[in-house]
């Protein structure tokens, strides 16, 4: 198909200032010169100290969430354009955690989107079920609306998308999704993504997120619509984060 794989690793909050430097050239240096797309999210307030470790290398740099509005009063928010100031080409919505903590919703993500696209930087859109979703047989149902619902009305833009299906049960939680069970729900989602776009749905790429770790990385990106992964945890350590890239190029 031809989809140039790509691993993103979510830091969460984790990492000072300083910490998140040493981290991030650990990590330039263990993926080294890759045929994968690799970025990190580090904390905002990590954003400008990291592109500056990463410059000049091949590991790019993305935001973990953002606000909708260029500017305004919005204590404590961060904006599309700030971010894409300090070098980020990735931005993170719609993270399950947002969803769960944070309030996030699909009309919310929609609207993230928008302003991460209009700041020409390229959103990874998140979707997934709850364990009690998935055991109620809902999990099509579920990731479908939010995918419906968190890119409505795109049509050629998404091919600045990536989607990340992470089912909420198996993120943070060492239970991962069967190959298959991956499969299964990605295959759906491109094929959602066919009705909005048509063959451009054919470029675009879908990650799986949930407790990648090295051990489990090229099984699960060895299907055919699993194309890189976004990776919590095992996106701390340096060796684990490399090792996972390297599952993809398998
Ligand atoms: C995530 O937070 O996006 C994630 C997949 O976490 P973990 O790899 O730790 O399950």
């Amino acid at each position: 198909m031809g989809r140039r794989k790509f691993v993103c690793g979510n830091w969460k909050m984790y990492r000072t200032v300083a910490e998140a430097v040493a981290l991030a050239r650990e990590v330039q240096g263990a993926v080294g010169a890759s045929a994968v797309q690799v970025a990190i999210a580090p904390p905002f307030t990590a954003l400008q100290a990291v592109r500056q470790a990463l410059a000049g290398g091949p590991v790019e740099l993305s935001a973990q969430d953002v606000h909708w509005e260029p500017q305004g009063a919005f204590t404590g928010e961060i904006s599309a354009p700030m971010l894409a100031e300090v070098g980020c080409r990735h931005v993170i919505v719609g993270h399950s955690e947002r969803r769960q903590l944070f309030g996030e919703t699909d009309a919310s993500v929609r609207k993230k989107v928008g302003a991460v696209l209009a700041a020409g930087m390229q959103p990874i859109v998140c979707v997934g079920e709850t364990l009690a979703e998935r055991e109620a047989g809902r999990t099509l149902e579920v990731v479908g609306r939010q995918v419906r619902g968190g890119l409505e009305g795109l049509t050629k833009e998404l091919a600045a998308v990536t989607l990340a299906y992470e089912p909420v049960w198996a993120i943070g939680t060492g239970r991962t999704a069967t190959s298959a069970q991956a499969q299964e729900v990605h295959a759906a989602v491109r094929a959602i993504l066919r009705e909005l776009c048509g063959g451009v749905a054919d470029a675009i790429r879908i990650q799986y997120g949930g407790s990648v770790k090295p051990e489990n990385a090229a099984e699960l990106m060895s299907q055919p619509d699993v194309d890189g992964a976004l990776v919590g945890g095992a996106s701390l350590k340096a060796a684990d984060f490399a090792a996972i890239v390297k599952g993809a190029t398998r």
